[in-house]
């Protein structure tokens, strides 16, 4: 074993994977330095194997054994970096822990994240499909991300424009961005920070407590009450949280849809297009709670497949398959899955 790059061999991924999905790699890399990266695409055995960027696993499928290498990506450490007029700058590794980071920030006495807190996985992977939950998307509090990048053997730092934020999407996840590797990630988080209260559920929730104007840590408290009421815990039964993006639709598509589906549940964009919810075009076809094999629905949220104890990546597959025909067929819509295939 080469001292600077420790790999391993035939190495199990099962607890590296919120599904809980037996799979193995060829090979393995706990990446802890930065300088691995270069190392690992400076050696021409390495360069040629396949990769794959691994965080938290909450957000992949495994579907089979992986046949390269895994860099894992395990880099430390998170400072408040500076302020200015309107904004304090705080960055963090990639391999952190989101959650962990966001009540940090919060320890600090900086307000910005609380909404997306509890979300699983790492700082790294956050701005890849651009996270957002109860009314904060990752680009609404984003400053630049330092990238790797393989084909030049160097780093880079890009802003929020080179990253092309879209709903659950970025250039990460396009053909010109998938090869580049997350080293840190900057946030801009306002001086003036006003409670986001746009979710009109955790507006309901802090209401309930009798809390008219919450403090950052008080909203970051209620998202994670009401996450742990409706989302399954990966460390009880494996999943990865919302298994479909919620379709984007036309105006004209939708109240065609809405004709024949009166109660159909849509949110208008300022684009003039509608978002449709995945979970209740899940559930109006009957889904919630079925199962197929080892992999089944969740039955408190039709949006979440789960693994109910020793399901094959191909057996989720299979699932979300009979999912997505059944809901083509009912609304003429395409369900896109959220978690990226492996
Ligand atoms: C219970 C549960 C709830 C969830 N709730 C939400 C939610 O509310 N909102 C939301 O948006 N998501 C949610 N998710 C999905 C998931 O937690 C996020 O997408 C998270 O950011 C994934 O982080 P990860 O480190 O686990 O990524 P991984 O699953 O390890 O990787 C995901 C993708 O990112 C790539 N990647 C990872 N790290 C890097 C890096 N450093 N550089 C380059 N590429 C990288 C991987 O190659 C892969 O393609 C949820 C998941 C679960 C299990």
């Amino acid at each position: 074993m080469h001292p600077q790059f420790p790999i391993q061999y035939q190495f199990p991924l099962q607890s590296l994977n919120t599904f809980g999905i037996a799979a193995s790699a060829h090979a393995y890399l706990r990446v802890t330095k930065t300088e691995q990266l270069l190392g690992v695409f400076a050696d021409a055995a390495w360069v040629s194997l396949p990769k794959l960027v691994l965080g938290g696993g909450s957000n992949l499928l495994l579907t089979k054994d992986f046949p390269g290498l895994v860099l894992h990506i395990a880099l430390q450490g998170r400072e408040v970096l500076a302020s200015d007029e309107h904004h304090h700058y705080v960055r963090a590794a990639a391999g952190e822990n989101w959650h962990e980071f966001v009540q940090w920030t919060l320890a600090q006495g900086l307000g910005g994240l609380e909404n997306l807190s509890l979300i699983p996985g790492t700082v790294g992977a956050v701005p890849i499909q651009n996270i957002g939950a109860y009314g904060l998307e990752t680009k609404d509090v984003f400053h630049s991300v330092t990238v790797f990048d393989p084909a030049t053997s160097s780093t880079r730092t890009m802003d929020a424009a080179a990253c092309r934020f879209g709903y659950r999407d970025s250039i990460f996840k396009q053909d010109d961005g998938r090869h580049l590797i997350i080293v840190d990630v900057c946030f801009a988080l306002p001086k003036q920070w006003q409670p986001n209260l746009r979710y009109a559920e955790l507006a309901q929730a802090l209401a309930e407590q009798g809390i008219a104007t919450p403090s950052a840590q008080q909203v970051a408290d209620t998202v994670i009450a009401i996450r742990r009421r409706k989302l399954p815990d990966p460390a009880v039964i494996g999943n990865a949280g919302s298994f479909f993006k919620n379709p984007v639709v036309t105006g004209a598509q939708c109240a065609a849809l809405l004709e024949r589906f009166p109660t159909l549940v849509h949110h208008a964009q300022p684009d003039g297009s509608e978002k449709l919810a995945a979970g209740w075009l899940i559930d109006q076809c009957g889904w919630k709670g079925r199962t197929m094999g080892a992999a089944g629905v969740y039955p408190k949220q039709a949006l979440v497949l789960v693994n109910n104890g020793g399901a094959q990546g191909a057996d989720v597959v299979a699932l979300a398959r009979a999912i997505q025909a059944d809901v083509q067929a009912r609304y003429g819509v395409l369900l896109e899955p959220e978690p990226v295939f492996i």
